[in-house]
C-alpha cells in the first residue's frame, strides 16, 4: 500500500518515490507509487495537482478495489524512480478551507446543537449542510464569532491514530465513515475531535478568518457557504471594489449606499407613474390625429398604421382609443423583433375583429392570437415595417369584404 506522506506531514511539497505499477486509464498514463504527497479526492476534499518528473498530474484518486492511490498524468514517465511536487497554493487553500470547516462545524454544535451532515470543498466555494430547517442571523453570528475566536487563539491541530475503543469513549464530533482497526483523528486542541483523512493546517491561526457568505434552505437541512483564509480575503477584495465603485457612482459614503438605492428606486417608481399618465394623454392626441386624417364624415373610418420601436401597451391603448371614437376600425401593427397586430372596432359596427385577426394571422408567419369581436391581438416572429404594412393591407381587405357581406358597404349604422 502506498505510504501517504500527507498523513504525517501535510506541509510536505516534494518527495522521491518508486513506481510500483503503471497502466492506462482512458488512454492516459497512470502510475502507483510506493509513497506520495498527492492527496486523492476523498472526504469532500479535491485532489492535489502538481507534477511527477515535471509531467503534469491531472487527477489523483483512490482505486476502489484495493485503496491504492492512482496518479493520472499527461504523458508517460520513463524512469522507475521519480520526483514529485504538488501545487502548494492549491493544497494550502484546501488545508485552510478544510481546517476551517472542522472549526465551523464544531461551532454550530456548541452554539446551536446542530451537527454537520455533509461538506463540499469546491474550486470557488465551500459548503456545509447543517441538520436544521432554519437559522437566524443571531445564530449565524454566534457560531461565526466562536469559530473566529478559536482561529485567533492559534490552537494546535494534530493528527493521531485511534482504535475503535478510542472512537467509542472519546467525544468525537464525526465518527469514521468506514469500519477499520485504526482511525485517523484530527484534534483541534480543547475544541474539536473528528475522524478525518484530509489535510489540515498545524495551527488554527493559519486559517486567518472564516466568513459565512450565503444561507440556503435544502429540504430538512440548511446549506451554508463560507470562505476561509485567502478565499475570504479575495471575497472581501471583490466586494469592497464593488462597494467602492457604487459609492463613487452615487457620490455617497458606503454606509449611505442602501439609502441612496432606495431613494433611486422610489424616484424611478414616481417617474414610471408620471410617464404612464403622459403616454396615456399622448395616445389620446394620437388617436384624434389619426382619426382626423381619415375624415369621411358619417362613414366608417379604417385606421391602418404600422409602428416601430413602440411600447406594445401603447399600441393596445391607441387601438382602444380609436375604436371608442365613433365608427372606426383600428388595424395597428408593431414591426420589430417581436411583431404585434392589434385590431379594434367600435361597438356599433357589425365587424368581428377576432374573425379578421384569424384571417390575417397566417400572413404574419408563425403567429398566434385571439380576442373578442371588438378587440383582438396577435403576436408573431420578427418582421420589417414593409412586411407589416403588407399584413395590414390584407387585414384592410378582409374588413372591406366583411362590410360588403354585411351589407354596410362603408356606411355607418
Ligand atoms: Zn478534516
Amino acid at each position: 500500500m502506498t505510504i501517504r506522506l500527507y498523513y504525517e506531514d501535510s506541509y510536505c511539497r516534494t518527495f522521491q518515490a518508486k513506481i510500483i505499477d503503471r497502466f492506462y486509464i482512458d488512454n492516459q498514463p497512470a502510475i502507483i507509487l510506493d509513497r506520495t504527497c498527492f492527496y486523492p479526492t476523498s472526504g469532500g476534499q479535491p485532489f492535489d495537482t502538481g507534477a511527477i518528473n515535471e509531467i503534469p498530474v491531472v487527477n489523483v484518486y483512490i482505486r476502489e478495489n484495493d485503496y491504492e492511490i492512482v496518479h493520472v498524468l499527461t504523458a508517460d514517465v520513463t524512469t522507475s524512480s521519480v520526483e514529485g511536487s504538488i501545487n502548494w497554493s492549491r493544497r494550502f487553500d484546501h488545508m485552510q478551507q478544510h481546517s476551517g470547516q472542522h472549526i465551523l462545524s464544531q461551532a454550530f454544535v456548541r452554539t446551536a446543537g446542530w451537527p454537520t451532515v455533509s461538506f463540499h470543498l469546491g474550486t470557488d466555494n465551500c459548503t456545509i449542510d447543517l441538520a436544521t430547517k432554519g437559522v437566524t442571523k443571531e445564530q449565524l453570528t454566534a457560531a461565526e464569532l466562536l469559530a473566529n475566536g478559536i482561529i485567533w487563539e492559534n490552537r494546535t491541530i494534530q493528527s493521531r491514530m485511534g482504535d475503535q475503543h478510542a472512537v467509542e469513549v472519546l467525544d468525537i464530533r464525526k465518527a469514521p465513515d468506514i469500519e477499520g482497526e485504526q482511525y485517523r483523528l484530527i484534534d483541534i486542541a480543547g475544541f474539536d475531535l473528528c475522524a478525518c483523512g484530509g489535510t489540515h493546517v498545524s495551527r488554527t491561526g493559519e486559517i486567518g478568518l472564516i466568513k459565512i457568505v450565503k444561507v440556503e434552505q435544502r429540504g430538512p437541512n440548511t446549506r451554508l457557504e463560507f470562505h476561509c483564509g485567502q478565499r475570504a480575503l479575495k471575497d472581501y477584495g471583490i466586494k469592497n471594489a464593488i462597494i467602492s465603485r457604487l459609492s463613487s457612482e452615487l457620490t455617497t459614503g458606503f454606509f449611505e449606499i442602501e439609502h441612496s438605492v432606495n431613494r433611486i428606486r422610489e424616484d424611478a417608481k414616481i417617474t414610471r407613474q408620471q410617464l404612464k399618465k403622459q403616454s396615456k394623454k399622448l395616445v389620446e392626441y394620437e388617436a384624434q390625429e389619426l382619426l382626423s386624417e381619415n375624415v369621411e364624415s358619417d362613414k366608417i373610418r379604417i385606421i391602418c398604421q404600422v409602428f416601430a420601436n413602440r411600447n406594445p401597451d401603447e399600441i393596445r391603448m391607441l387601438a382602444n382609443k380609436i375604436s371608442q371614437n365613433g365608427s372606426a376600425v383600428a388595424l395597428l401593427g408593431l414591426a420589430g423583433s417581436k411583431s404585434l397586430i392589434v385590431f379594434a372596432s367600435s361597438r356599433n359596427l357589425p365587424i368581428d375583429v377576432d374573425k379578421i385577426l384569424s384571417q390575417t394571422l397566417p400572413y404574419l408567419g408563425d403567429a398566434t392570437g385571439g380576442g373578442s369581436a371588438i378587440f383582438a391581438q396577435g403576436g408573431g416572429p420578427e418582421v420589417t415595417q414593409k412586411e407589416m404594412q403588407k399584413v395590414l393591407d390584407k387585414a384592410y381587405e378582409f374588413v372591406k369584404k366583411s362590410m360588403s357581406t354585411n351589407g354596410h358597404d362603408n356606411e355607418a349604422d
